[in-house]
C-alpha cells in the first residue's frame, strides 16, 4: 500500500472591502481568488520530499504534478486533510479541467487528534511540540502573513523561505502520523492485500505481532494482538465462541 503525505499552500483571495470585520464580500469586489503556491508531498517511510511550486497565478501544472502522484497513492496523509488539503486539491482539479484522480483513501491526521486526544491546540505546529518532533527553523525575516505578500510579490528569499517550511510541515506530518497512528481506530486497514497466512498489524503492516488475551462486543469474543513495531491494537474478524454459544447468547432489549 502506498501512503503519500501531503502539505500545501495556498494564495488568499485578493479583493475590495470596505470593512476589516464581519466584511460581506460581494462576488464583483473579488479581484482574484485563490489558487495554489505550492505542494510538498513523500511516500511514507520512504527519503526525499517532492516540492513543486507555482509563482505565477495559473496553478494548472502544479494541480497537475499533485494529482500525478496522487494517482499513485492508496492513502493520502495531511493535516485537515479532510476539509482543506484534498477538497481545495480537487478544487483546483475541476477548475483546471483536470479528471478526477484513481480513488484513494484519507487519513486526516487533525481528525486522529480531535477524536483521540485533548491537545491544548490541534494545529500541527502544537503537536509537534508536544510529541517532541518539532522542526528547528532558523529565524526568517518574513514572519505570518508577510511570507505570503512577499512571495505573491515575486521575492525570491521569500520563496526560498515557503520552500523550507513546506517541505519541513510535511516531513513534521509524517513524524506526527507515525505518534498518532497507533492510537487510531479508524486508521484504514493497509493490509488489505497481505496474502500470507501470518497476521499482520492493521495499521502498520508489521508481522511482529502478540497474542494478548480477548476483547468483548457485546455479543462475541475475540482474539486480541499487540503490534511490536507501532503498539496498536488489533482483534481478529472472526469471534472465538462457539456456535453452541451464540446460539444462547441473549442480548439486551
Ligand atoms: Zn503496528
Amino acid at each position: 500500500m502506498k501512503i503519500l503525505l501531503l502539505d500545501i499552500e495556498t494564495a488568499p483571495t485578493t479583493c475590495y472591502t470596505w470593512r476589516m470585520w464581519k466584511a460581506n464580500i460581494g462576488q464583483d469586489m473579488i479581484i482574484e481568488g485563490g489558487y495554489m503556491i505550492s505542494c510538498a508531498m513523500k511516500w511514507l517511510g520512504e527519503d526525499g520530499v517532492f516540492y513543486y511550486e507555482n509563482r505565477g497565478h495559473d496553478d494548472a501544472f502544479l494541480t497537475t504534478k499533485v494529482l500525478e502522484m496522487m494517482e499513485q497513492a492508496d492513502y493520502v496523509v495531511a493535516h485537515n486533510a479532510e476539509k482543506f488539503d484534498v477538497p481545495y486539491i480537487k478544487y483546483r482539479a475541476v477548475v483546471n479541467q483536470l479528471p478526477p484522480p484513481s480513488p484513494f483513501k484519507v487519513i486526516d491526521t487533525l481528525r486522529i487528534a480531535r477524536k483521540e486526544f485533548l491537545f491544548s491546540r490541534n494545529t500541527l505546529a502544537n503537536l509537534a511540540i508536544e510529541l517532541g518532533v518539532e522542526a528547528k527553523f532558523e529565524h526568517s525575516e518574513f514572519s505570518g502573513f508577510k511570507l505570503w505578500k512577499e512571495c505573491l510579490n515575486g521575492n525570491d528569499e521569500a520563496w526560498k523561505v515557503m520552500k523550507h517550511y513546506n517541505i519541513q510541515d510535511v516531513i513534521t506530518l509524517e513524524q506526527v502520523y507515525l505518534k498518532l497512528r497507533p492510537w487510531s481506530k479508524e486508521h484504514p486497514n493497509v493490509t488489505i492485500e497481505n496474502e500470507s497466512s501470518e497476521f499482520h498489524c492493521p495499521k502498520c503492516g508489521s508481522d511482529s505481532i502478540h497474542l494478548r488475551g480477548y476483547t468483548y462486543t457485546n455479543s462475541s469474543k475475540y482474539h486480541k494482538y499487540v503490534c511490536r513495531d507501532c503498539g496498536g491494537w488489533s482483534r481478529t474478524r472472526y469471534t472465538t465462541n462457539s456456535l453452541k454459544q451464540r446460539k444462547v447468547l441473549l442480548r439486551s432489549a
